[in-house]
């Protein structure tokens, strides 16, 4: 009863309208085989935690350095550009919110996806701007000559999420030529597991925005660490944002963290390709046991069983101590999005499957 006096009469009308974006459950009840928010199965860097180690000191007294250069150097280096085409947040959804703030607050409807990152909607609503969405193809695909260039600004993740699916380069590219009034911001927190970045394109199209994690393929998501490449004159907008809102840009440890994942690329050459080959198995072994699977380029698949409810199968394997990710969303409700763990747990999750499948 407080509580609802205390909506009616302290939240905003804003507040009061929204639904909270849900992440994925993260129970403490018992330990399970975690498959459920694509999480790296691989610790990070020696290199990261090193630097961490190295870092822990009395110098944490201090604030942190506000334009994060240190990474800002190590993401420049990385993908050959220049400190002020980099942009660094606490995690990718940070940086997906000052995008949102600075450049897709526009008289006209932004596009996304119809079925893609939930947190689209939910910025949207919260930074209140209009969107509009742009329906998948019926095999799950992003079909770019879909987006009228009559818009606020688009995005979309590549590879998309919850399904995996990659747009090969030249499509986006072909979006690039023909989007030229708006932004177009690509959503790579996935790209790492076989697809190719378009960041060698913000050399051509001052327009393209390419966001990236060290959640995933550099087993961050612990220490919040994203990025954004893009035109100098965007990543300015995005720092205007973040400096009328937190003039800190991450703490100090994740700041020297990330730098070190950044600069440990065997590291993450080798993590990634154990990630894919994993993929690989796990996709035949569930097509065996009658998953029709999304073709996937993410740390995750996108699966249906032939005759059997998918939110059945999340129950049961929860129950059975492995957690994957169900929507409960038209379209998808009979899909599956399971993150790629270790060989071990896939096995595990595969033997739990055959049980609850062979039981019916
Ligand atoms: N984009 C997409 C498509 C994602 O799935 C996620 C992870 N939930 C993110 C961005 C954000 O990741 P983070 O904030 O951990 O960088």
């Amino acid at each position: 009863k407080r509580v609802e006096n205390v909506m009616s009469i302290y939240w905003s009308e804003l507040i009061r309208g929204l639904d909270p974006y849900v992440p994925g459950e993260q129970p403490r009840d018992r330990q399970y085989i975690k498959l459920n928010t694509n999480e790296n199965p691989y610790p990070p860097s020696p290199a990261v935690l090193e630097a961490i180690r190295e870092h822990t000191n009395q110098d944490l007294r201090l604030y942190p350095d506000p334009n994060g250069d240190i990474l800002k150097a190590a993401v420049a280096d990385y993908f050959q550009v220049e400190k002020n085409n980099v942009f660094v947040g606490n995690g990718s959804d940070e940086v997906l919110a000052f995008a949102f703030i600075s450049i897709f607050k526009q008289a006209k409807p932004i596009l996304y996806p119809d079925i893609s990152y939930s947190f689209y909607p939910v910025y949207s609503k919260f930074f209140e701007i209009e969107a509009v969405t742009v329906p998948l193809t019926a095999d799950f695909q992003i079909d770019l000559a879909d987006y009228p260039v009559d818009n606020g600004g688009i995005i979309f993740p590549n590879p998309n999420a919850p399904t995996g699916r990659i747009l090969p380069l030249e499509q986006i590219e072909a979006l690039l030529q023909r989007n030229t009034a708006s932004v177009v911001l690509v959503d790579e927190a996935y790209i790492d597991f076989g697809g190719v970045s378009c960041i060698p394109l913000i050399k051509k199209y001052p327009n393209l925005l390419v966001a990236q994690t060290l959640s995933k393929s550099r087993s961050l998501a612990g220490l919040r660490i994203g990025y954004a490449v893009g035109s100098a004159e965007l990543i300015e907008g995005l720092e205007r944002a973040k400096n009328c809102f937190n003039s800190y840009t991450l703490d100090r440890l994740a700041l020297v963290a990330g730098a070190a994942a950044m600069r440990d690329r065997d590291y993450f050459d080798t993590t990634c390709r154990a990630v894919m080959a994993t993929r690989e198995w796990v996709v035949s072994a569930l097509k065996q046991l009658g998953f029709e699977v999304v073709p996937s380029a993410a740390n995750f698949i996108f699966i249906c069983h032939q005759n059997q409810s998918a939110e059945e199968l999340f129950s049961e394997l929860r129950l059975r101590g492995v957690l994957v990710r169900y929507f409960k969303q038209p379209r998808i409700d009979n899909h599956l999005r399971v993150t790629i763990g270790t060989d071990r747990e896939m096995q595990e999750l595969v033997r739990q499957l055959q049980a609850i499948l062979g039981s019916n």
